[in-house]
């Protein structure tokens, strides 16, 4: 079993260090929110002092953490986590960050001679606490086979998508496609509800048509056809509007900086701004029906 060192419990971060902790792993762990820390080391693990005790000496380090400026700023420069890890350490950032910031961080911990991907996942917390998460992962083959057996701790698909940054790049052209797939399927649910076309039959038409999809199929936007989507919970998140935005935004900062043109992922980036300024952001990102409606 290894030493491992987890910094960032948030909601997603708490239950991917639990299912570490299962695994037998020794876990050391480092959060701002002393809560968040005495909860698990209540749970069996060791609390570190600063995000450096947490990874000194470790032979894994994962971290899970808001967005690009604060992993850029735990890992790099002379007091970051790089400077600090154990030669020869996995270091894999869940967190989902812009391709750039991935890139740089991943890169500067390859020149230092350590192995790190990118790995940020898919799902949310009920997968984070389950160990049933996806992860996209970024690095070199030696770093994601080093990545591999804790990855497999957290979650049930573990996908090397390429060099540094890729697992982001991944993660943000997925929920591009989410995005814009969740709108779509609530406008063929607005307009069905116009033309007095059930919203029963149209799922039962299109889930077994060329419009099916996970927006609808799993996450159906209208409360009824699927038991377990937000819907039928006055579209309590679930995978929240805010978080949607914030991966719609990286989506259009990375299409910029490449010169891609994505122009309905541009748009899905405008109706989620909007959604989140008129309704609640911590509403599920499927309640964009309402709005649209
Ligand atoms: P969160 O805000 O609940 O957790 C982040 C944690 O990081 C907090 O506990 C915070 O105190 C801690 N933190 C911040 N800066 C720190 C620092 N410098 N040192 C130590 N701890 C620090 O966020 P979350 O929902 O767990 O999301 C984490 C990441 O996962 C985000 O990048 C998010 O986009 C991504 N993500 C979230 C979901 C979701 O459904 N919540 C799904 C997929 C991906």
């Amino acid at each position: 079993m290894a030493k491992v060192g987890f910094i960032g419990l948030g909601n997603m971060g708490g239950g991917m260090a639990r299912n570490i902790l299962k695994a037998g792993h020794d876990l050391r762990v480092f959060d701002l929110n002393d809560q968040v820390m005495s909860d698990i080391c209540a749970e069996g693990a060791t609390g570190a002092t600063s995000a450096v005790d947490a990874v000194a000496g470790m032979d894994a380090v994962i971290t899970m953490l808001p967005a690009g400026k604060h992993v850029k700023s735990v890992y790099l420069g002379d007091g970051g986590l790089i400077a600090a890890a154990a030669p020869g350490s996995i270091m894999m950032d869940c967190s989902t960050i812009d391709v750039d910031s991935a890139r740089r961080v991943v890169t500067t911990a390859t020149e230092a001679g350590l192995l790190m991907v990118d790995a940020p996942v898919s799902g949310g917390v009920a997968a984070a606490a389950a160990g049933s998460l996806t992860f996209m992962v970024g690095g070199t083959d030696g770093a994601f086979q080093a990545a591999q057996p804790f990855l497999d701790n957290m979650g049930a698909n573990v996908i090397h998508a390429g060099g540094a940054g890729s697992g982001q790049a991944a993660k943000i052209c997925n929920n591009m496609m989410l995005g814009i797939q969740m709108i779509s399927v609530s406008e063929a649910f607005i307009l069905a509800e116009k033309l007095g076309l059930e919203a029963q039959k149209l799922f039962d038409i299109s889930s077994k048509a060329s419009g099916q999809c996970w927006s609808l199929t799993s996450y159906c936007p209208v409360p009824g056809p699927v038991p377990t989507s937000p819907a039928n919970h006055d579209y309590k998140a679930g995978f929240a509007a805010a978080m949607m935005l914030k991966d719609l935004r990286l989506a259009q900062d990375a299409a910029e900086s490449v010169g891609a043109d994505t122009p309905l992922g541009s748009h899905a980036r405008d109706l989620y701004e909007k959604f989140s300024d008129q309704c609640a952001s911590d509403m599920d990102f499927s309640g964009i029906i309402k709005m649209l409606r």
